[in-house]
């Protein structure tokens, strides 16, 4: 309001310094409303209007009212209009100042943000433009000693035609491998991948921004990883093979002790012979001191085997099976088969030993993978279900073949093998795994139309909260 007043007032003055060269009406008093309305706002602008008509009603004398009141109107109206200029003027210069801070913040975003990406632009021709330091790290090169050079040289087989064949505007850009190999001075190649992206707006020299990723490190840690699956599935082979020796020995132990049994009761025959037979006494005795060795070298061999002492403990069935995970996707993967878990994991504690309660379940789905391998929809599932307050049931359930009848008896016998590089152990380490946790190993139809092999574990009493 003051502001409107003062401008008034001088504009009085500059109209009364003017008086000298004629007379003014109100040309004058236009300045003082045009700054009150750039430097404030309507109702002082609207006093600087109303104070200038004032003013001029009183210092000019009118021939008539209506010239009087249409001279005002005119005042009023053109210096409103002029007003409306100023504010309207005023609004689209604080929007820009806006845009342009926005502008500057998100400017600022990206560059942190590309800072760290390598970032590589082109000419239309694939000659590099510019790279940042990011990109010029990555190729151990100054950005003046790549500018000018074709990209082709820094990642051989690069051809700048590619990011235009397709008409996308941007893209990963595929490599004839798997990946783009990067190039630096001293001959060291590196995995790359190429995102690519025409820039806007400059047809013509239009040229294209490339963002790399160094992929080596992902690739070291790939090549980890399939190097831990590799030995992680040999660790479970060789145990699975410590438990096969180990039937194999239970096994051959029968046998031999029948053997030296045998020849125990020939050389009583041989005695009666008198001294004929003394001859032969002796090498069936030769024969029986041979078989008793071996039979105590087995012996050994299984109290070795059975060193490390197998504890029962209070365990979750569904988390031992679940644990096993990246084995059945590794043994899975090798016949292109996902094996399904459905398992109820409610009141499941049971007692087990978890490492040969484990390798069992690695023997029957191995088994049930390698039945299924030729299936066009291959499937396998292990279910574990709680059947009664003792026993939770686990069966491994595929859509091979299954077992003929007459053959349910005589696979569980060692060394009965239907595969050319079998030794047919599993199913026998798996019945006496399973036996030894007070179960029994049955096989049956499943309802995937193949095998069911199935036994259960004994629960542990949950605990009764009063
Ligand atoms: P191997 O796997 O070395 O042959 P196993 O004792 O594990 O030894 O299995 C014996 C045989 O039982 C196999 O050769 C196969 O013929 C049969 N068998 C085992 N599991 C299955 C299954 N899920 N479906 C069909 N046949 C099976």
């Amino acid at each position: 309001m003051l502001l409107a007043i003062v401008a008034v007032g001088g504009a009085v003055g500059f109209r009364t310094l003017l008086e000298g060269l004629g007379q003014f009406y109100y040309l004058p008093m236009v300045p003082a409303v045009v700054i009150t309305a750039m430097l404030a706002r309507r109702p002082a602008t609207a006093l600087a209007v109303a104070l200038s008509i004032a003013v001029n009603l009183a210092l000019v004398p009118r021939e008539s009212l209506s010239d009087a009141l249409t001279n005002a109107a005119l005042f009023a109206g053109v210096t409103w209009l002029l007003a409306e200029i100023c504010w309207g003027l005023r609004a689209l210069d604080e929007r820009t100042r806006d845009l342009s801070r926005q502008l500057a913040a998100k400017d600022a975003m990206l560059n942190t943000a590309l800072a760290s990406v390598p970032v590589v632009t082109l000419e239309a021709n694939g000659e590099i433009r510019r790279l940042n330091p990011a990109a010029a790290d990555l190729f151990a090169l100054t950005e003046k000693a790549a500018r000018g050079r074709p990209f082709a040289e820094l990642a051989p087989g690069f051809d700048i035609k590619a990011t235009t064949r397709t008409g996308a505007t941007g893209g990963p850009l595929e490599s004839k491998d798997a990946h783009w190999n990067g190039l630096r001075p001293d001959g060291a190649t590196f995995p790359l991948s190429i995102q690519y992206g025409i820039v806007p707006g400059s047809s013509g020299g239009e040229h294209v921004a490339l963002c790399l990723t160094d992929l080596s490190r992902w690739h070291a840690a790939d090549a980890q990883a399939r190097e831990l699956h590799a030995q992680l599935n040999k660790v479970w082979r060789l145990n699975s093979l410590g438990e096969m020796a180990a039937t194999l020995a239970h096994e051959l132990n029968q046998p031999l002790s029948a053997a030296a049994t045998y020849l125990h009761a020939s050389q009583v025959d041989m005695e009666r012979a008198g001294p004929l037979g003394d001859s032969a006494l002796r090498t069936a005795e030769l024969a029986k001191g041979q078989l008793l060795r071996a039979g105590k070298i087995i012996r050994r061999m299984r109290e070795l085997l059975s060193l490390e002492v197998r504890r029962m403990d209070t365990e979750r069935a569904s988390s031992m099976i679940e644990d096993l995970g990246p084995i059945f996707t590794m043994i899975g993967a090798s016949k292109g088969v996902a094996i399904r878990l459905d398992l109820e994991a409610e009141d499941d504690r049971v007692q087990a030993e978890r490492i040969q309660f484990q390798q069992a379940m690695v023997n029957l789905t191995r088994n049930a993978v390698e039945a299924v391998g030729d299936r066009t929809s291959p499937e396998v599932v292990i279910v574990g279900r709680t059947v009664s307050d003792t026993q939770y049931r686990i069966s491994v359930e595929d859509n091979g073949p299954g077992i003929a009848d007459d053959q349910i008896d005589r696979i569980f016998q060692p060394m009965t093998t239907t595969k050319s590089g079998g030794m047919g152990l599993g199913l026998s380490v798996t019945r006496t795994i399973v036996e030894s946790h007070g179960g029994r190993l049955q096989v049956s139809r499943s309802a995937l139309g193949g095998a069911a092999f199935s036994f259960t574990l004994n629960r542990e009493p949950s605990v009764e909260t009063v």
